[in-house]
């Protein structure tokens, strides 16, 4: 088994007669058969092969094929935005009648998928509390299907124990779902938890680029039968171009990784020791409530650190406009470091009091810890912080 890297790069689609050095991009919307005979077998799924691109696409099967070696799955399908893969493991498991179990600390539109949509679809959805551990296998039902989490947490940076986690799933038979977007495959792999399945938006640090938007589920081989057999029909398919695009990025994923981490985690400590600002979240900080786990089962911090603010919303916009290199922008995982004010964007959509409950105040500020010099990084967020007081 060769290492993350070496996988990383040389999991490839099959070179063409041309014997590219680079795997060329395939825009084309459909593909040919050799005759009557063939045409029949594929799509009575007698024989592999293209049929049309809503199905498969060489680009897209590669970047499912690297993703699956990373991540340690059996099998994936990927899909155009993160938000059409967490959708696409619902709907494709989910049957009126269901539940499933949730955190309170979620990424802003699946709490939306879960609050406003499935439930009219009669799936009910139960919320546990990260720091309640204890609470969370009253909340299981003889009708939970599913378990979805994220960990780290988005932008609440909540650590749920993955091992812990993946037991209770497997003593109640539920499938687990993890949301892997903010570790990466390079950082925690969930499957070794005894996850099901491992969900990512590709937008983020998988493209880590800020270029193109994308999404992949993997996991068990029959969950994402069902999960393939639902996209292809629906449509949510992934562009050749963005597989391509993502393909390319994941050569790269371990050294950004490792950069991304450094940089936050130096902010991180400085932040802490700042008399501006009155928290510090980070998961490799000794102050973080779940350090341990976080120690346990990620080999690094990540790159998103965040903080509250002295002196509330009013303080963290200001602190904002005072930012002079640091882009504000709704994304994260760029080359770019990124500032971000969750209670006026990303979870504008719901109540204050809903995002009191996941852990949103007023004046916390994220930062995506992006791979210019640290020093060109933390002389920006200094000023800011000296001249929005
Ligand atoms: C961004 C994000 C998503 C959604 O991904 P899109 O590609 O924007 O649809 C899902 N989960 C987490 C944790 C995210 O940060």
């Amino acid at each position: 088994m060769k290492k993350f890297e070496t996988n990383a790069i040389r999991t490839q689609a099959e070179q063409s007669s041309n014997r590219e050095h680079s795997v060329p991009l395939y825009l084309t919307s459909s593909f040919t058969f050799e005759d009557a005979e063939q045409m029949r077998a594929m799509f009575a799924d007698e024989q592999d092969g293209n049929i049309y691109s809503r199905f498969t696409n060489p680009n897209t099967s590669e970047f499912i094929d690297k993703m699956c070696v990373l991540e340690g799955a059996e099998a994936g399908f990927a899909t155009a935005t993160g938000m059409a893969a967490v959708f696409a493991s619902f709907m494709a498991l989910l049957k009126s009648g269901d539940h499933i179990l949730s955190s309170s600390s979620i990424f802003g539109s699946t709490h939306t998928v879960l609050t406003k949509f499935l439930p009219k679809w009669g799936i009910s959805c139960s919320y546990a509390d990260v720091n309640k551990p204890e609470t969370w296998e009253s909340l299981i039902n003889e009708n939970t299907k599913m378990i979805f989490v994220e960990t780290p947490s988005n932008p609440g940076l909540d650590i749920i124990d993955l091992q812990w986690l993946g037991n209770l799933a497997g003593k109640h038979k539920v499938i687990l779902n993890v949301d892997n977007c903010f570790a990466t495959p390079f950082i925690q792999r969930p499957i070794e938890f005894g996850a099901h399945l491992v969900t990512h938006s590709g937008t983020k640090y998988l493209d880590g680029q800020g270029r193109v938007m994308g999404g992949i589920v993997v996991g068990k081989k029959e969950l994402i039968k069902e999960i393939h057999t639902f996209c292809r029909s629906t449509g949510p398919a992934l562009s050749p171009f963005n597989a391509w695009t993502l393909s390319k990025s994941l050569e790269t994923l371990a050294i950004r990784m490792e950069r991304h981490s450094q940089n936050a985690h130096k902010l991180a400590g400085l932040l802490e020791n700042h008399p501006e600002v009155v928290q510090v979240r980070y998961p490799f900080l000794l102050s973080h409530p779940q350090f341990e786990i976080a120690k346990r089962q990620m080999s690094m911090g990540g790159g998103i650190v965040s903080f509250e603010i002295k002196g509330g919303v009013e303080r963290g916009r200001r602190f904002l406009d005072a930012l002079q290199m640091c882009s504000l922008t709704a994304n994260l995982g760029d080359t770019r470091t990124i500032a971000t004010h969750p209670a006026s964007t990303t979870h504008s959509k719901l109540t204050a009091e809903e995002r009191l409950s996941v852990g949103i105040t007023p004046g916390l500020v994220r930062i995506s810890a992006g791979l210019e010099n640290i020093i060109d990084i933390v002389a920006d967020i200094e000023q800011a912080l000296e001249r929005s007081k």
